[in-house]
């Protein structure tokens, strides 16, 4: 993709996230990778919906500025680290979407099969632990998720998501915000009930078939979740799991 087509594309995408309410004020960041040794990104302190083309600075892989002013994102080696981990992604979105980052505040993983896109394009999110946003602990706390999946909640910080394109990226932001969302709107009305395990393996049929190429983690269906290694695998465990976190927050508020 030509350098001015990639602004441009990433100045909307900046825009969009913003007016879908994912970031507030200055937050978030996006990039694209422009070949095999630099990077397109957003500077620091700036509102991603008020963007311009020539705002965007052209970074090494190592971080280094090669092209523009002003200084990139504080979370750019987080970006770095997706990029050097897999050849494969063209491009980063991270933001702070509120009904996502809420579960990476309260420590659910949005790992359960409750819809099919869940099986089919997003797969299990895993939370990885919390780092102090800005310092190298972030790449390090996505290290190991790098290769296995295409999206990640941050611990009491936000969501990043990657993809061969910048709007796939955008669309895994999306589709997980969304996720998130009908998972909290059924857990108020009390026990989401997920996908038997049987329709479980006929959608991840269907992705083979259909040749998908993201990476995603198994959810949670019984017998389906190996990657996860977790023992507990239905509505139950969930709803426990949630139980406790609001018990525990009711009980350190005092
Ligand atoms: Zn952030």
């Amino acid at each position: 993709m030509r350098t001015w087509q990639a602004r441009q594309e990433l100045v909307e995408y900046g825009r969009r996230l913003w007016l879908r309410g994912f970031v507030a004020a200055n937050d978030g960041n996006l990039s694209v990778r422009l070949d095999g040794e630099r990077v397109l990104t957003t500077p620091t302190g700036v509102s991603k919906g008020f963007m311009a083309p020539d705002d965007l600075l052209v970074t090494d892989l190592g971080g280094a500025r090669v092209e523009g002013r002003g200084r990139p994102s504080s979370e750019l080696p987080m970006h770095l680290e997706i990029y050097r981990g897999r050849p494969d992604v063209r491009a980063v979105v991270h933001a702070h979407p509120p009904v996502a980052t809420a579960f990476a505040v309260a420590g659910i993983p949005l790992d359960q099969c409750l819809l099919p896109e869940m099986v089919v394009s997003l797969g299990a999110i895993p939370i990885a632990p919390y780092g102090t946003p800005s310092t190298e602990e972030i790449p390090a706390s996505i290290r190991p998720f790098v290769p296995r999946c295409d999206a990640v909640l941050l611990a009491n910080h936000g969501a990043v998501t990657w993809a061969d394109s910048l709007p796939g990226a955008f669309h895994r932001m999306e589709t997980l915000e969304h996720t998130a969302t009908i998972t909290h709107h059924a857990l108020a009305l009390g026990h989401p009930r997920s996908l038997p395990a049987a329709e479980v393996e006929k959608l991840q049929r269907l992705r083979e078939r259909y040749g998908l190429t993201g990476r995603v983690l198994p959810c949670q269906a019984a017998g389906a979740c190996p990657a996860l290694e977790r023992p507990e695998a239905d509505e139950a465990a969930l709803v426990e799991r949630v139980t406790r976190a609001v018990l525990e927050a009711l009980r350190t508020r005092g």
